[in-house]
């Protein structure tokens, strides 16, 4: 017997997901039998390799280059799946990047890197969505901040400022479009291995999390496949999701 896929004949969209949590996040909504395109920004052959993988389960999915943190190369790439696939179901707000430093010193080009892609690029991508969404009367649109935009982390200034913005950013599109049926929910998750947590000092970060471990990026995948797929998420909007190893408790 064939289990039911949630998202058969829907179209995802993953920006950053030619690694780390943007690659377990795409894999597990082909999973559920999207469609995912896979945008990156600078590596053809990881993105390739994220669809081989895909693929080799039997699920679709296509990459798509496209810089985040610019409103062109976002608007281009969102009328591009549009002209292909005719819709967009899902979007996940995942590319992200980190320039740390302590504030006193911090480069305005380090801070304004970091506010470009992981605030702007979220907002960018969300409103070229929304006419197709609130056309659709259907949409499931995921953000992926940072526990560190909910307590604030030093050397973070402008990452967790970014975060931050993210979680108001949610609410307010989860307010905007909440009568035409559209969800919109955030995933905040805590230290996660991937490339970009890669080079801390992992003892220090520890003890620090209950549950003993860091985060695989397949436990963030989790949480947004609930919210992109499972029709018991259809009530929940405006919401940011820890997935953190109960790190922060508010
Ligand atoms: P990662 O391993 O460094 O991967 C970053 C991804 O973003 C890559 O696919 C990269 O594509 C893409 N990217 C970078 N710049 C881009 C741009 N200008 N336009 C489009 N894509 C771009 O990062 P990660 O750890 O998986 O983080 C993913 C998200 O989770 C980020 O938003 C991050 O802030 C958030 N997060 C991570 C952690 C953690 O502990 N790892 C914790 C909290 C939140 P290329 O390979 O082509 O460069």
């Amino acid at each position: 017997m064939t289990s039911l896929k949630l998202l058969e004949g829907q179209t995802a969209l993953v920006t950053g997901a030619s690694r780390g949590i943007g690659k377990a996040i795409a894999i597990s909504l082909a999973k559920e039998g999207a469609e995912v395109i896979i945008n990156y920004s600078s590596s053809l052959e990881n993105a390739n390799k994220v669809v081989s993988e895909i693929n080799s389960f039997g699920g679709n999915a296509y990459p798509l280059q496209a810089d985040i943190s610019n409103e062109n190369s976002v608007n281009q790439l969102i009328k591009t799946v549009l002209n292909k696939n005719n819709k967009i179901d899902v979007l996940v707000n995942n590319a992200g990047i980190t320039k740390d430093g302590l504030l006193m010193r911090m480069k305005t080009e380090d801070w304004q890197k970091v506010l470009d892609l992981n605030l702007s690029g979220v907002f960018y991508c969300t409103r070229a969505v929304s006419r197709q969404m609130l056309k659709q009367k259907k949409g499931r649109i995921i953000n992926i901040t940072s526990v560190v935009g909910l307590m604030g982390n030093p050397g973070q200034a402008n990452y967790s400022a970014a975060k931050a913005g993210v979680v108001g950013l949610t609410q307010s599109a989860a307010k905007e479009f909440a009568s035409r049926g559209i969800t919109v929910n955030a995933v905040a998750p805590g230290f996660i291995s991937t490339d970009m947590t890669k080079d801390l000092n992992s003892e220090a970060i520890l003890s620090a999390i209950p549950l003993g471990r860091f985060g695989a990026p397949e436990d963030v995948a989790g949480a947004v496949r609930f919210l992109a797929a499972d029709p018991s998420a259809a009530y929940i909007t405006g919401q940011t999701i820890q997935v953190d190893g109960g790190m922060v408790m508010s």
